[in-house]
């Protein structure tokens, strides 16, 4: 580890988790029955029990680990219509229809967390300043312009280019050859935003129950057994929402997601004279190199949480933290001698067709596979999830009517995923 690097408090541990440390949530006793069980505490998780419990379903939520520990505390707080793909290369893979209600429920996902935030009262630091997302090389340029000129009506979302000869008025580099700028995506602190969730689930009526894996769901009748390392609960219905941390436990849905880390380090405090110029307009950024380095400033405006993915393989915290000050220095060469304060990482789902899924198999209900960009997606999928449950309207996505595949031979484990990586990292390296 190379010591000059670190702050002398560094952690290997969200800073996030600074200002919403995890909470021991347990129950001292387990429920014989209740209606709905959620397996996975995230926001996905928290979202469906919120709509179950507030339709009087009796609802238990419960969490492997702390609840909140998976990627609802440890994200970049960025938020955005989060869909994958243009609507160019949407259409021609899916149909004109198909690719306007998907691009449909990605707008309605960042305005359903804004609504909800604000209608809910949630203090989560949440603030729509914008994203600026800079273009790796012109031709990236130009195709952005070209894919938000081509947007249909419907789908249409504010945005305008920024020169490479303008864009120090919106980041402190000239690494790129300009970007684009999306006033309407935000950003949140994904911490305070899990414990506000929180509150909401428990105002509802569901209970949560961390450091409780379901070791096994067993089918029993029309309802369910779900089986846990501290006891068994009868179910009417389960709700699976483990997104990148789905193991063997619901086999199926492990073969239709690809676990794969996504890591951030935290900067020590920045003087505000270099925050400033770094994030002139403190919005979120990120870039449109496949291998996407996404950025911001921290709620309080003092350090820069930049994140990534640096490495071919899983890695450790403080060999991924040099290799993400690296990345962080190419684009901002002022933070060289800036030190590190933290450094985690997390298990992102991506999916074969790298859209999200909802839907139920052998009966069991499912949200995942938000592919990175989950803040609003997952909250919005997990509502949906929740209200389908518990039988109500407006349950309806794009996402439930696509088929949810997988490959031959995948059990879960994505041997794929290092040679994906390599590949990607020597087009952006060669600038394609
Ligand atoms: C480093 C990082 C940065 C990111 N940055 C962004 C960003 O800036 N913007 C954005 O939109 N998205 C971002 N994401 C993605 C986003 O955080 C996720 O898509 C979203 O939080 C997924 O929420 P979830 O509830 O579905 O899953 P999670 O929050 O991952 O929760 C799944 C939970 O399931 C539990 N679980 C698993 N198996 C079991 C079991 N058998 N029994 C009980 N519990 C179980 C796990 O313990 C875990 O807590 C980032 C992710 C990471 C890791």
């Amino acid at each position: 580890m190379e010591t000059d690097l670190f702050t002398p408090d560094f952690k290997c541990e969200p800073f996030w988790w600074e200002d919403a440390p995890r909470p021991e949530k347990q129950l001292s006793d387990l429920p014989a029955e209740v209606d709905v069980v959620v397996v996975g505490a995230g926001y996905t998780g928290l979202h469906t029990a919120i709509e179950t419990a507030r339709a009087g379903l009796g609802t238990l939520v419960l969490d492997a680990d702390a609840l909140g520990y998976g990627c609802s505390s440890r994200n970049g707080g960025q938020v955005s219509t989060s869909i994958k793909g243009s609507y160019a290369e949407l259409s021609a893979r899916w149909g004109h229809t198909q690719a306007i209600r998907i691009l449909k429920d990605g707008n309605n996902s960042l305005e359903f967390l804004d609504t909800f935030i604000r209608d809910e009262k949630l203090e989560c630091d949440w603030a729509r300043l914008g994203r600026f997302s800079g273009a790796h090389n012109s031709a990236a340029f130009e195709a952005s312009a070209r894919a938000l000129q081509g947007l249909p009506k419907e789908v249409a979302v504010d945005w305008h280019m920024v020169s490479r000869a303008e864009q120090r008025t919106e980041i402190g580099s000239d690494f790129y050859h300009g970007g684009v700028v999306y006033p309407d995506h935000g950003a949140l602190h994904p911490g305070k935003y899990h414990d506000a969730l929180q509150q909401k689930t428990t105002a509802a009526g569901a209970l949560m129950c961390g450091h409780t894996a379901v070791t096994r769901i067993e089918r029993d009748g029309s309802a369910f057994v779900v089986h846990t390392e501290r006891g068994s609960v009868r179910a009417a219905k389960v709700a699976v929402a483990t997104n990148g941390y789905t193991s063997q436990t619901t086999p199926w849905q492990r073969r239709r997601v690809i676990p794969i880390g996504s890591y951030i380090i935290a900067t020590e405090p920045l003087s505000d004279a270099v925050a400033h110029e770094l994030s002139p307009q403190t919005r979120v950024m990120s870039d449109s190199r496949k291998l996407v380095f996404y950025y911001r400033l921290s709620p309080d405006k003092r350090r820069m949480l930049f994140g990534g993915r640096v490495a071919l393989k899983e890695t450790d915290d403080t060999v991924s933290a040099p290799a993400l000050h690296k990345a962080m220095c190419k684009i901002f060469p002022q933070l060289a001698t800036t030190r590190i304060s933290h450094s985690w990482h997390g298990f992102v789902a991506y999916t074969f067709d790298t859209l999200p899924h909802i839907g139920e198999h052998d009966g069991i209900h499912y949200a995942m596979g938000y592919c990175g960009s989950g803040v609003s997606l997952a909250s919005y999928c997990g509502a949906k999830m929740g209200r389908n449950i518990s039988g109500q309207g407006d349950a309806e996505t794009s996402f439930a009517d696509q088929r949810f595949q997988t490959r031959p031979f995948y059990t879960g484990d994505p041997w794929f995923l290092a040679p994906s990586v390599l590949y990607y990292k020597w087009r952006d390296q060669l600038n394609v």
